[in-house]
């Protein structure tokens, strides 16, 4: 079955000559609708040109670009435009509103290069992002979070099929960053398909699948499921405790060809390095094995301290899943219920969170509502 993206060995070329930039180089990739797809890479890398393809904001050089069954680099100019407003919401780092519209009249602008302006309509997509309220607010009255969410509000009133979204949280801090990545969750249960452009681990994370750039090409073997990145994890988990025990190995799940396999790979991505024959972290290998050895003790901790489940078999076999599926965000909620613990029930530390450095207390409400995210996992789905 063909894709709902489709791209065939597109590639772009900027300028002409000795000067030219090969922006893409020869890119080739499906996605199904109601994929979310999450554009990672070096900066430079074709990121920005291949969502401006996808986006009809510009044509490959050569090579075709089909969306919905319709080869976009086929398209004439205007027809291109009319394509366009129908086809695709974007999403910026810069926002882009205008800065002397109101909230609400900036999404109407986008109705208005698409129909005709529906107030109604433009309210209710402000709605869906939580901004009914500041309808009537200029840009500069709204704060940079704020602004994004208007922007996105703006992308979805035309019920574009694709979102496309070039760093969306590039310019926000970790809160916004947060309440706008909850925002594209939702839209991708509503089975919209997105495709976002990132540097964020945690939000390649939860996308679907990954494309990695680099050089306008796209690194094959750095499409990895869900299965794929358990299994980097679990080796992560095993660096990490090794550098626990001091000395004492614990063994692994995997067999000696599949650990050689896992670190090869991982050492493709930057996960670890081999240093006089023994794994190592790369920062960024470090980064993740915290944030999953610390969603698996403070798992371990909420089975036992708050749900009092006291089989260790069954403590264990359900945080290996619960690492997994914990968002960010219900981590350290989690953490901030159980009063931000310092160890494991087995006594081995849990890593801190940015929210061990505030402290906060959880009112009932809020508890009620990190039992539920905890028990659902990050789909909504039963783990
Ligand atoms: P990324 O978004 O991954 O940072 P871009 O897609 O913006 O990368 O750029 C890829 C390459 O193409 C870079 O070398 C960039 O300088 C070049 N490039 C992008 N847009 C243009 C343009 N309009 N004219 C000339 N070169 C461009
Ligand atoms: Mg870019």
């Amino acid at each position: 079955m063909a894709g709902f993206i489709e791209l065939a060995d597109v590639t772009k070329v900027y300028g002409a000559g000795p000067q030219s930039v090969r922006a893409l180089d020869g890119v080739s990739f499906d996605a199904e609708r109601g994929e979310w797809i999450a554009i990672m890479g070096p900066s430079g890398s074709g990121k920005t040109t291949l969502l401006n393809l996808l986006g009809c904001l510009d044509q490959a050089s050569s090579g075709s670009v089909r969306i919905g069954g319709v080869d976009v680099s086929k398209l004439r100019r205007a027809d291109l435009t009319r394509f366009r407003a129908e086809t695709v919401g974007f999403i910026f780092q810069q926002f882009h509103l205008v800065p002397h519209l109101t909230a609400v009249e900036n999404v109407m602008l986008a109705q208005f290069f698409h129909s005709m302006t529906d107030e109604g309509e433009a309210l209710e997509s402000l709605k869906q992002v939580g901004m009914e309220s500041r309808a009537s607010h200029l840009p500069s009255q709204l704060s940079g979070g704020e602004q994004q969410r208007v922007a996105i509000a703006r992308a979805l009133v035309n019920d574009p099929k694709i979102i496309l979204a070039d760093e969306p949280t590039g310019n926000l801090d970790a809160e916004n960053q947060r309440a706008v990545f909850r925002i594209l969750d939702q839209l991708h249960e509503q089975g919209r398909t997105i495709v976002m452009v990132t540097h964020d681990e945690n939000a390649g994370r939860l996308a679907d699948r990954r494309l990695n750039l680099e050089y306008g090409r796209i690194k094959e073997n750095l499409i990895f499921s869900a299965e794929q990145n358990q299994d980097f994890d679990e080796v992560l988990e095993h660096l990490w405790m090794r550098t626990e025990s001091r000395g004492h190995m614990e063994s692994t799940a995997f067999t000696e060809a599949q650990w050689r396999r896992l670190i090869t790979t991982m050492a493709q991505i930057g996960l670890v390095v081999m240093k006089d024959g023994i794994e190592r972290f790369t920062p960024a290998g470090e980064a993740r094995a915290r944030d999953v050895i610390r969603r698996h003790r403070l798992a371990e901790r909420l089975f036992m301290d708050v749900l009092n489940i006291n089989d260790e078999i069954e403590i264990e076999a359900s945080a290996c899943k619960f690492e997994h599926i914990l968002s960010p965000e219900v981590t350290d909620r989690m953490c901030t219920l159980m009063g931000h613990p310092t160890e494991c029930p087995h006594g081995s530390p849990i890593p801190q969170g940015e929210c061990c450095v505030e402290k906060r207390v959880l009112d009932s409400a809020e508890m009620a509502s990190v039992m539920r995210g905890a028990m659902r996992g990050r789909h909504g789905r039963l783990a």
